[in-house]
C-alpha cells in the first residue's frame, strides 16, 4: 500500500469517522477526577473539564476497508495499542489506565485544541504518520515527552506504561 499516494483519500475518511468517535466517546465516558483534571492542565489542555475518558474492552476501529488497511499498515489500533484519544474522547483499554498513559492522552487533546479540531489534528498526524512512522512522529514524541505528568499519580502497586511495548495513539 502506498500511503504517501492514498493520504488524500484517507484525510476525510478518518476526520469523519473520529468526529463520529469522539460522539460516542462523550456520550459515554467519564468526566477526570480532580487529580487528572490537574495532569490535564499541566500538559497544556486549555479546556480539561470537557474531556471524557471512556474505559472500554477494545478501542474502536474504522469499519472503511481503506482505512483499516492503512492502520494495519502503519501499525497502529493493533492489539498493543492502549489507548486513542479523538478529541475530548480518550479511549483507554480496560486495566490499561495508568497516570502517565493519561497524560499522553492528555498531550494528545492539547494538541487537538492547539490544532483547532479533529480535521485540522488530523491534516498533521496522519501526514507524520506516513512520513515519519508511529515512533519518529513528531506529535508523539511531544505526547511522550510529557507522560512524566501523570507519574505522580501512579503508586508502586500500579501497573507501568513501557513506551517500548505500547502504543497509545
Ligand atoms: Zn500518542
Amino acid at each position: 500500500m502506498d500511503l504517501h499516494a492514498v493520504l488524500p483519500d484517507l484525510l476525510p475518511l478518518v476526520t469523519s469517522w473520529a468526529a463520529l468517535q469522539e460522539v460516542q466517546g462523550l456520550a459515554t465516558g467519564a468526566p477526570l477526577h480532580a487529580a487528572l483534571l490537574l495532569v490535564a492542565r499541566h500538559v497544556g489542555v486549555v479546556h480539561p473539564w470537557l474531556i471524557r475518558l471512556a474505559l472500554v474492552e477494545a478501542l474502536p476501529l474504522p469499519d472503511d476497508p481503506l482505512l483499516r488497511a492503512a492502520a494495519q499498515h502503519l501499525g497502529v489500533l493493533g492489539p498493543d495499542t492502549h489507548a486513542l484519544t479523538l478529541g475530548y474522547a480518550v479511549f483507554v483499554r480496560a486495566g490499561c489506565a495508568t497516570g502517565r498513559l493519561v497524560a499522553h492522552e492528555c498531550r494528545h487533546v492539547a494538541q487537538y485544541e492547539q490544532a483547532g479540531g479533529v480535521a485540522a489534528f488530523f491534516a498533521v498526524y496522519l501526514a507524520q504518520l506516513v512520513q515519519c512512522g508511529y515512533d519518529q512522529a513528531p506529535l508523539e514524541r511531544d505526547a511522550c515527552a510529557h507522560e512524566w505528568h501523570g507519574a505522580a499519580l501512579e503508586g508502586d502497586g500500579h501497573q507501568k506504561v513501557e513506551a517500548a511495548e505500547t502504543k497509545c495513539l
